[in-house]
């Protein structure tokens, strides 16, 4: 633990009677402290919702800074993008306005798993974030450090847990609050490294979190300690591109919002990336120097898909490693080295960077670090993101254990919808597996827990087919406008237009039929099995790879030529018919998880002492810690046997 580099001014937590309301508080529906990528979704999704928001953050001018890489989305990460914006959220509509290298990853595989990724003009995004933040409605920024909370006493009826009223800044000042969202990132306890030397930080060159993490603690949560690291930043013109191999954009570059038609800037006028690759003399400047790199030696644990070049030469000795180069900005001079995330002493980092292909004369403009970090087990919050020890408190980002702008994106709308309507008593808006990768990571988080920080991949989806970065609108604008109330007209509207075009074109393409010879003479590029029974509908003919929406109005103008006016309705007109078989089974699947989803367990479920069933002490404990809301969660904790589930069932029916 490192030493408190702020002064506690407020211990014990300030618990006070009544409301907890001191005279001429000012008063907010929600307070989100920090200005991240979490906090920044939290905040605005609370406006969206109706609710007086108060954004509180260290630094205004941080608002929307990214920390590590100059890129959002990828592969799982772009699908949580995708549902962001369709929940109304802002990063995917920022980085339309922002990006300078639009890439489509994995489009060899089928259109589920595509990776929508963009490289990020940090100084772009940040402007753009902060405009949006400052014009949005209802929600007032202000800077400052929180250091505690304002909380009162267990009310009857509550479960003994308290309530928070509000926070209470470094200054001494306070500010009341019906609800109030963490989102403070790496910042709680941070400690940043390189080298042998560590000071406190939340990251290079701001102030850590200490307050809040001792109140936080002595608040009861259970507290855990993560790392993470950063690679250091080259000068653009001390770097021999002419040597490397370049990565050029997609034309036409694909939006990452719903209502984006087209990104901000052309294919070409965006910037390459270049590909370099480690070598056995990196290796030596490595392992020769572990003793001076207390990070590595460090037995917290760092991010395992997003590891450090020390960690991947001790897994995978004499291997060469990817480097990305990837550009910073339009205007900016620096580039990041995309795979060397490293905290070797820094004139180590510029002798182990100039050993590479390209970068033999490249300066170091920031040397890379590490950043050590508290966390507190996302088994205590809710799948609303709730706490479960102090009502009305929310959190969401790495805060919760998690790694990555989007996973924090996306846990900040959750929030801030459900900190808004707490404050309105209405239900929480949950996201379930069976409809988001959001759904995916809130479960996983709240069930598993997590030991390392944990970052979305598509593997982690058992409903993958379903849950595609195309129709993530499909699965949530509707309920984020109905249950949440965080979704606006026009993109109601758009969505409610898409989803009438798609029902019309898919009965269009159902009904239209053709003799297989015929069909092969109106389109000779489709080579459509003679084999299949005559007739073919045309939704059959577009499963095939040669076939597009294009052809099929060729051939057939009408009524089909009307579906191919909007590319994006014609695009997912294929997607659509290329997994319409398998959708119907998974279908079954998805209605059966949703079955047990219903099943709700009691809230005040005493676990360890029922004992009119047989459940194991361990399984027992599990329950008692985890605190599923439904039978389905419950089935997904680890160590929790069916046999165990079919006992609980019968319990809770038994009680009902
Ligand atoms: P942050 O973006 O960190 O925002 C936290 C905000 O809270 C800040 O604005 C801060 O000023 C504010 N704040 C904190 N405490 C208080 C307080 N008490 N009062 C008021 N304001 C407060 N992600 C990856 O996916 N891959 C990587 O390789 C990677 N490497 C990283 C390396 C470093 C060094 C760092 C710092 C982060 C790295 N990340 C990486 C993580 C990525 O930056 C985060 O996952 C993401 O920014 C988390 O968003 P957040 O909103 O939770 O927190």
């Amino acid at each position: 633990r490192v030493a408190a580099s702020l002064s506690r001014q407020h211990l014990p937590s300030a618990r006070l009677s009544g409301d907890g309301a001191a005279p001429g508080c000012p008063h907010f529906d929600v307070v989100v402290v920090g200005g991240g990528h979490a906090g920044t979704e939290a905040a605005a999704a609370a406006a969206r919702c109706g609710s007086r928001t108060l954004l509180l953050t260290h630094r205004a001018d941080t608002i929307g800074q990214m920390s590590c890489n100059p890129s959002f989305g990828g592969i799982g990460k772009g699908h949580l993008m995708r549902e962001v914006d369709a929940l109304d959220g802002l990063c995917s509509r920022i980085c339309d306005q922002s990006g300078v290298h639009y890439k489509v990853l994995n489009r060899r595989k089928g259109p589920a798993v595509w990776g929508l990724r963009a490289q990020i003009d940090r100084k772009l995004y940040k402007q753009n974030m902060q405009r949006e933040i400052l014009s949005t409605p209802l929600l007032t920024v202000q800077e400052g450090a929180v250091e505690d909370l304002i909380l009162t006493e267990p009310e009857p009826g509550h479960a003994g847990k308290c309530r928070v009223r509000g926070v209470v800044l470094v200054d001494g000042s306070t500010v009341h609050a019906e609800s109030v969202v963490l989102t403070t990132g790496t910042f709680l306890r941070g400690l940043v490294v390189i080298g042998l030397e560590m000071h406190p930080a939340g990251r290079l060159g701001d102030q850590p979190s200490v307050g809040l993490a001792q109140t936080l603690e002595k608040l009861g949560f259970v507290v855990g300690r993560l790392k993470t690291g950063t690679p250091p930043r080259l000068a653009r013109d001390s770097i021999d591109f002419s040597v490397l191999k370049a990565q050029t954009p997609d034309d036409p570059s694909v939006p990452f919002s719903f209502l984006s038609e087209t990104v901000w800037i052309k294919p070409e006028d965006q910037l390459p990336c270049h590909l370099t690759h480690t070598n056995p003399r990196v290796d030596a400047i490595i392992l020769e120097n572990l003793h001076l790199n207390s990070h590595v030696r460090e037995t917290t644990k760092g991010p395992r898909y997003c590891p450090s070049i020390e960690s991947k030469v001790l897994r995978f000795p004499n291997r060469m490693h990817q480097v990305w180069l990837e550009p910073e900005g339009l205007d900016s001079d620096l580039v990041y080295p995309q795979g060397l995330s490293v905290t070797l002493p820094a004139e180590l980092q510029e002798k182990m960077i100039t050993c590479i292909r390209g970068l033999e004369k490249a300066r170091v403009v920031q040397p890379g670090y590490g950043v050590q970090y508290d966390y507190l087990d996302p088994r205590q919050i809710t799948p609303s993101l709730e706490t479960r020890l102090v009502q009305r408190l929310f959190f969401a980002g790495q805060i919760n254990g998690t790694t990555g702008y989007e996973e924090a994106a996306a846990q900040g709308v959750i929030a801030g919808v459900n900190a808004s309507l707490r404050v309105r008593c209405r239900p929480p808006f949950i996201v379930s597996r069976t409809e988001g990768y959001i759904g995916v990571l809130i479960d996983d988080l709240t069930t598993h827990g997590t030991s390392e920080p944990y970052r979305m991949f598509t593997s982690r989806a058992e409903f993958r087919l379903s849950l595609r970065p195309d129709n993530a609108d499909s699965r949530l604008t509707f309920r984020g406008y109905k249950d949440a109330g965080c979704v606006s007209q026009q993109r109601y509207d758009r969505a409610a237009w898409m989803k009438t075009s798609l029902e019309e074109g898919l009965s269009a393409l159902e009904s239209i039929e053709f003799s297989s010879t015929k069909w092969k003479k109106l389109v000779p590029q489709a080579s459509i099995s003679t084999s299949r029974s005559d007739p073919v509908r045309a939704l059959d003919v577009l499963k095939y790879e040669e076939v597009d929406m294009e052809l099929l109005a060729q051939a057939v103008p009408d009524p089909l030529a009307k579906y191919t006016e909007c590319r994006e309705l014609a695009e997912r007109l294929k997607i659509e018919a290329s997994y319409e078989s398998v959708l119907l089974h998974q279908q079954e699947e998805i209605k059966e998880v949703q079955r047990d989803e219903a099943l709700q367990l009691p809230e005040d479920l005493d676990y360890m002492s029922v004992t009119d069933v047989s459940l194991s002490h361990e399984v027992r404990e599990k329950l008692h810690f985890s605190r599923p809301q439904t039978i389905g969660a419950a089935s997904r904790i680890p160590g929790v046997t069916p046999a165990a589930i079919v006992n609980l069932l019968k319990f809770v029916k038994a009680t009902q």
